[in-house]
């Protein structure tokens, strides 16, 4: 069967997400997704009870900083260190048993991996990051790398604003768990779809960012 995923989300334990798991879920129905990736900043535990309090499929990971650049590790269900290399944090990835993902390889102000995501044996590669800028630059960039590397291709949205979500999503053929989604990406049974978060959404988290600071 088809299974539309977001796989890249934030919630808000990560500190710059004010995505809460029930948000999560609201909005990921709305938009008639199959599941979500929480996807937090170095840390795993808020995946790991989200996924498992939440009555919806929801893939454990966590978004790691290495050294290199982000990489988004899926199924996975302990923490990942950050400031390793690019390399040394996919081996750390697989053999967790999860599955590596260069995010956003070539948006600007976002720790991306760049020419590092030839460095490393990722599983796929996020080809499309509704909210990457440039959005079109890094599409382009991100694909031509995945061809040349024939990895497969996914999508997310990198949410960190409840409205956003859906806005990237991956179509993969498969059941619905973590499990067969997570093999999916692997063998390549998997398409990037989605487009760019629209700017009145951007500006409307901007704001709610600038108002909790006040
Ligand atoms: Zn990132
Ligand atoms: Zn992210």
């Amino acid at each position: 069967m088809q299974i539309n995923a977001d796989l890249h989300v934030h919630s808000n334990y990560s500190k710059d997400s004010m995505i809460t798991p029930k948000e999560l879920v609201f909005y990921a129905k709305k938009r008639s997704l199959n599941a979500v990736a929480v996807t937090d900043h170095n840390q795993i535990e808020g995946s790991l009870k989200i996924a498992k309090e939440s009555d919806f499929l929801v893939i454990p990971g966590m978004e790691v900083s290495s050294l290199d650049g982000h990489i988004v590790a899926l199924n996975l269900g302990e923490l990942i260190p950050r400031g390793l290399t690019a390399q040394e944090t996919v081996d750390r990835i697989h053999k967790a048993g999860g599955i590596a993902i260069a995010v956003h390889p070539y948006a600007w102000l976002k720790g991306s991996l760049g020419h590092h995501v030839e460095e490393a044996k990722f599983d796929a590669i996020e080809t499309l990051n509704a909210s990457a800028f440039p959005f079109g630059l890094n599409k382009r960039k991100a694909t031509a790398a995945a061809l040349k590397l024939k990895l497969p291709q996914v999508a997310g949205t990198d949410a960190h604003f409840g409205p956003t979500i859906g806005y990237g999503y991956t179509a993969l053929d498969c059941e619905p768990n973590v499990e067969a989604i997570a093999k999916a990406i692997v063998n390549g049974k998997c398409q990037p779809f989605g487009q760019q978060v629209p700017l009145t959404l951007t500006l409307q988290r901007q704001y709610s960012l600038i108002r909790r600071r006040i």
